[in-house]
């Protein structure tokens, strides 16, 4: 039996999360826990009847305590009640899966008691990836990929020695805007920017992938999981999302994962690692698909992707900078209050301010991002 507790159930990842859950009966979902949404907590709690639920707003922690009274069920909030769901008891993974920085603490604090991560939560390595992956060793947990670039590298890295990778290739989809001219992304709508050509996300994200700062927050995601430096982490745009990355070795041989863009497949890898379990869905079909292309990432048109590989190489709080500004400018591009191409000025503009801490403690992190918000705020 998997004991699973899951943080972030409602959103995309969440939900898939659960669809697999459904369909395996040696999964035993703990824990659920969200933000604010209780509508769909309450039916994830019927179906699924979890020892404990988190809802992070205490409001509405109340309502949901209210209605499902019928259940056996402990509902906390705020952050040590997503805590608390990240360290129950029962439950031997815990799949990341909120949206943000928010996942820090809940992480450090499953790794201390001794859980796996099944990690989507990708901000949370970008900004502390040097505490957790020395946690996660000196606890003997085991940090499984959910993200797919690196759920195919790891995928691509079993059975090889890791001493003889000479390179990673992360693929990008080049997102919704790549054949369009830095002209037109000046006046690039929320809506426009929310349709991704070949993935259904949550909001944040797909933001960031039509901005390709997702692909900047995932070389700094793969240089904490695979231990390598920047110099070997190559991007290559990929617009069929039909090779998810690939690995390089000294001999030159390369090895890739493929298949068809679905979630469903790195999240249930991470929940059965080593075994491959069936999965349904559609098979690629190599002759119907034709061809495969490939392309350099345009790093003039995508400043924000550029930047990650500087914010990454300088290191220290400069990380926590680069993601910190951007969570707070996609939110503020979101709510229409600037432009598409706001979000990488700001950025910049918040790495440039910023005085660097190297090997900061979880407090200095959390100073930094209070920064790099407040420097957003004041230059819009
Ligand atoms: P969504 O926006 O769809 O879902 C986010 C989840 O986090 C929701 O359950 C939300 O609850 C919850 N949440 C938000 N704020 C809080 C909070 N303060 N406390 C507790 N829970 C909170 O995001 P995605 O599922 O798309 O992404 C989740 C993570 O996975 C991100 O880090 C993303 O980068 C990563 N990822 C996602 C992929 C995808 O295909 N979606 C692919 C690879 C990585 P509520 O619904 O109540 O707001
Ligand atoms: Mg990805």
């Amino acid at each position: 039996m998997k004991k699973l507790s899951i943080l972030g159930s409602t959103g995309s990842i969440g939900t898939q999360t659960l669809e697999i859950a459904r369909n395996n009966d040696d999964i035993d979902v703990v824990a659920l826990s969200a933000g604010s949404n209780i509508g769909l907590l309450e039916k994830q709690a019927r179906e699924f009847k979890p020892e404990l639920i988190c809802v992070y707003d205490e409001e509405k922690a109340k309502e949901l305590r209210v209605n499902i009274a019928d259940l056996n069920i402990k509902v906390v909030s705020g952050m040590e009640g997503l805590i608390e769901a990240a360290v129950i008891d029962r439950a031997d993974i815990v799949l990341t899966a909120v949206v943000g920085m928010i996942g820090i603490r809940p992480t450090i604090a499953a790794i201390k008691a001794h859980k796996d991560i099944a990690l989507a939560n990708k901000e949370t390595l970008v900004t502390a990836g040097h505490i957790i992956m020395k946690l996660a060793k000196e606890c003997g947990v085991k940090i499984l990929p959910v993200d797919s670039e690196h759920s195919a590298i790891f995928q691509s890295l079993q059975g090889n020695q890791h001493s003889r990778v000479s390179k990673i290739i992360l693929t990008a989809s080049g997102g919704p805007f790549r054949n369009s001219t830095l002209e037109e992304l000046q006046n690039v709508t929320v809506e426009a920017a929310l349709k991704h050509p070949n993935w259904s996300m949550g909001k944040k994200i797909t933001i960031d992938s039509s901005t390709m700062v997702n692909k900047g927050l995932e070389v700094m995601e793969a240089r904490w999981l695979f231990d390598v430096d920047y110099d070997k982490i190559d991007v290559v745009v990929q617009p069929q999302s039909l090779i998810h990355s690939m690995v390089e070795y000294v001999d030159g041989g390369i090895m890739a994962q493929l298949g068809t863009p679905d979630m469903k497949l790195p999240i249930q890898y991470a929940l059965y690692y080593p075994d491959r379990r069936y999965l349904g869905g559609e098979r690629v079909d190599f002759a119907k698909i034709g061809s495969i292309t490939f392309f350099r990432p345009d790093t003039e048109k995508f400043k924000g992707f550029a930047l990650a590989y500087e914010a990454g190489r300088i290191a220290g709080t400069m990380p926590t900078i680069y993601n910190a500004a951007n969570e707070c400018a996609v939110g503020l591009f979101l709510d229409r209050k600037i432009k598409y191409l706001e979000i990488a000025e700001l950025i910049e503009k918040a790495m440039h301010a910023h005085k660097v801490t190297d090997n900061p403690s979880l407090e200095q992190i959390l100073e930094a991002e209070k920064e790099a918000h407040e420097c957003v705020k004041n230059n819009i």
